[in-house]
């Protein structure tokens, strides 16, 4: 089953592809979780999306689109994945179908920018894995510590109010059109994301029929 997870930043697509990902055994491809781990690692693809990143815009088409081939070309994809932070865009929709890769489902989270800008500020990652909480809503067992890696638990640079704008701006200019896309194509579902966690994964399973 290869699925896609859409949504505004901090709707919830981490945490819900981290718990699909647990429930249906396949991987979690979050791009931006590769992109920050190259950022930390100063490769020279971190190097050259780190300033996108931090300014809240997108980082160039042809870089994801060749992260996320390479990736998707590993062992461990063989049976599915969930695709949690690309495609971003139109063109990248158009590079998987490209690709020759099918799609199963599609699932918008849905959560109005009000409630994203709320949120973010109390968003904490991994700095080890990638795994996502929230001070409140979703926090680790051990305060600053990952429940799964053990890692520092941090606030991300991009999380900031004022890239947080930037970022929802970038989103309905270039990501939102993809809803269309995928529904044009029959596979689009939209779900309610302001709920708890665990009604919106209950959501999420119901319109991937799992
Ligand atoms: P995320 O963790 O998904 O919010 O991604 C963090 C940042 O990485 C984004 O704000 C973008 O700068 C970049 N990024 C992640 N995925 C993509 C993508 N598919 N296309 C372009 N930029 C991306």
């Amino acid at each position: 089953m290869n699925l896609i997870l859409l949504g505004a930043p901090g709707a919830g697509k981490g945490t819900q592809a981290e718990i699909i990902s647990e429930k249906l055994g396949i991987p979690q491809i979050s791009t931006g979780n590769i992109l920050r781990a190259a950022v930390k690692a100063g490769t020279e693809m971190g190097l050259k999306a780190k300033s996108f990143m931090d300014a809240g815009g997108l980082v160039p088409d042809e870089v994801v689109i060749g992260i996320l081939k390479d990736r998707i070309a590993e062992p461990d994809c063989a049976k599915g994945y969930i695709l949690d932070g690309f495609p971003r865009t139109v063109p990248q929709a158009e590079a998987l179908d490209a690709m020759g890769i099918n799609i199963d489902k599609v699932v918008e989270i849905d959560v109005p920018d009000e409630v994203i800008k709320g949120r973010l500020g109390g968003r904490r990652v991994c700095e080890g894995c990638g795994a996502s909480y929230h001070i409140e809503f979703n926090p680790p067992k051990t305060e600053g510590k990952c429940d799964k890696c053990g890692g520092n638990v941090v606030l991300r640079k991009d999380d900031a109010p004022e890239t947080v704008a930037h970022r929802l701006e970038e989103y309905h200019a270039k990501t939102a059109p993809l809803a269309d896309y995928y529904r044009g194509k029959g596979k689009l579902k939209t779900v309610a994301g302001q709920a708890e966690v665990a009604e919106t994964s209950a959501l999420v399973l119901e319109a991937i029929n799992a």
